[in-house]
């Protein structure tokens, strides 16, 4: 049972094979005996799982269908839940309970779908490996000493070791997209605005966006439809028809333009990982897919730009966290001054303290035009290289990462190391544009991913092409040995 992706499921539910109660009940064993090895979860909300599944399959008894009615989910700790820790992987949103649910949980929630848990995460979303989270490292399926990617780690690993078919999870600089490529799935950041962030902790405001995390294309397509909207409580969100996303999964792709940029290919990918990028290509190419070369001048400024700009964004969202109001509060504290520096000192993780020192300090008044104004030009740039990439092919496609996962604390002494990794995910963030990570082969027994980027709001363009490819290929149907 705990093979089926959220498409088999639906039908399974239809056809009666099966109740949600039940299959919900074979997930939570699945999860209670099989977690410990990867500690993909910071909570498991079994009461509240038996009651949602109960509550779907009454409702198909009552005529209701739906992709997503009793269907096994859970969210990534830094979405809002109703009186469920909701930690952000830190210890200082440890004993906090949110008191609404966040837009994404609620329109899941109200779709029919059933939250198994809340998973492991690097602490506010900041890291690529989940080893900053103050529950400990999660473990990447495919080889126990090596990371899952980060930050949505912990929903990656969970769904890969079928632990459950499909989960939710943000992306501020490669957060979806990174770990789906770490773990063999299929993730989709969506367009800056489709997705809610209402209720969605912040990290960098205008970089986060939630989006799928699942092992299909398909799956990807049943969950974003579940997720995307006009929110009125985010002023950022795009108040743009949501179009059907399953419904544009079988376009052909003869005469698709497909650019692939020559930067990707420069030195620091691994020469394995590019192989296996060319033969996608070739796959794509077989479908009717035609290749340009395209060039993306600016993308060697957006690493440092972004880490400008993210912690700069984060160092304001997180003066929040003050021990005041909500979150960790230090014992006997001797004054006001000595409340807020212990308890965010004892609050905060070693990552999360450099990041909000580096963004006050390029936010302060001596160095703001040199630092902050400057990453928001090199941003403007990168923009407008994929709006001149744009005007010529309809997807970008290259790898998502430089190398496959790294071992377990091989970039803990060096943050800059880890930084670099994120060079082909970052610029779609910067950019606000959607982009996908899809399964494309192994290198050393660890998965690869091939990340395809659109204009905006195509994100079912995006989908289509990676389903195409599924339909031809069958990496993404691997399972790690001893899942
Ligand atoms: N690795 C990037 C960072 O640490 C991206 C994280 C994310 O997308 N949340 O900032």
């Amino acid at each position: 049972m705990h093979q089926m992706t959220l498409a088999e499921i639906a039908r399974g539910l239809a056809d009666k094979k099966f109740s949600s109660e039940e299959l919900t009940k074979v997930l939570l064993a699945r999860i209670t005996q099989l977690d410990p090895q990867l500690n993909s979860f910071i909570s498991l909300t079994e009461e509240l799982a038996l009651e949602q599944a109960k509550a779907a399959d009454a409702r198909r008894a009552n005529g209701e269908s739906g992709a997503l009615l009793g269907a096994p989910i859970a969210h990534k700790d830094l979405f809002c839940t109703q009186g469920i820790r909701t930690s952000c992987g830190s210890k200082m949103l440890d004993n906090f309970k949110a008191p609404y649910d966040a837009t994404v949980v609620a329109k899941l929630a109200a779709a029919g779908a059933v939250t198994l848990g809340k998973t492991n995460m690097d602490e506010f979303a900041m890291g690529s490996a989940n080893e900053s989270s103050w529950y400990g490292a999660v473990k990447n399926p495919w080889d126990l000493e090596h990371v899952p990617g980060g930050s949505s780690g912990g929903s990656a690993a969970a769904v890969a070791a079928r632990l459950l078919p499909a989960a939710t999870a943000t992306d501020t600089g490669g957060s979806i997209r990174q770990p789906a490529a770490f773990t063999n799935l299929t993730g989709l950041k969506p367009t800056y605005g489709r997705v809610s962030r209402w209720g969605m902790i912040a990290y960098a405001s205008s970089l986060d966006q939630g989006g799928p995390l699942a092992r299909t294309a398909e799956d990807c397509a049943i969950l974003l439809q579940g997720m995307a909207g006009f929110d009125q409580n985010d002023s950022t969100s795009i108040d743009e028809p949501v179009p059907d996303y399953s419904a544009s999964l079988n376009t052909s792709l003869q005469g698709l333009r497909i650019g692939v940029p020559k930067e990707y290919f420069s030195a620091g990918l691994d020469p394995r990982i590019a192989e296996l990028i060319h033969n996608s290509i070739k796959e794509l190419q077989k479908l009717g897919a035609v290749i340009k070369d395209i060039s993306l001048p600016n993308m060697q400024h957006a690493i440092p730009a972004y880490y400008v700009i993210a912690p700069a964004e984060a160092s304001s969202n997180l003066s929040r966290f003050d021990g005041v109001r909500f979150g960790h509060r230090c014992e006997h504290p001797k004054d006001l001054i000595d409340l807020y520096k212990r308890s965010r000192g004892e609050g905060f993780g070693t990552e999360v303290q450099r990041r909000i020192m580096v963004g006050a300090y390029a936010l302060s008044a001596g160095y703001y035009d040199a630092y902050y104004l400057k990453a928001q030009k090199i941003r403007r740039l990168v923009k407008n290289d994929f709006m001149a990439a744009f005007n010529e092919v309809d997807i970008i496609l290259g790898p998502t990462t430089p190398n496959p996962a790294w071992k377990l604390g091989a970039k803990n002494s060096d943050p800059v190391a880890a930084y670099l990794e994120d060079v082909y995910t970052i610029t779609a963030n910067l950019a606000g544009l959607p982009g996908l990570s899809m399964p494309a082969g192994f290198v050393d027994g660890l998965p690869v991913g091939v990340q395809l980027l659109a204009p905006y709001f195509q994100e079912g363009r995006l989908l289509n092409v990676a389903h195409q490819y599924q339909l031809n290929t069958d990496w993404h149907t691997r399972t790690p040995t001893g899942f």
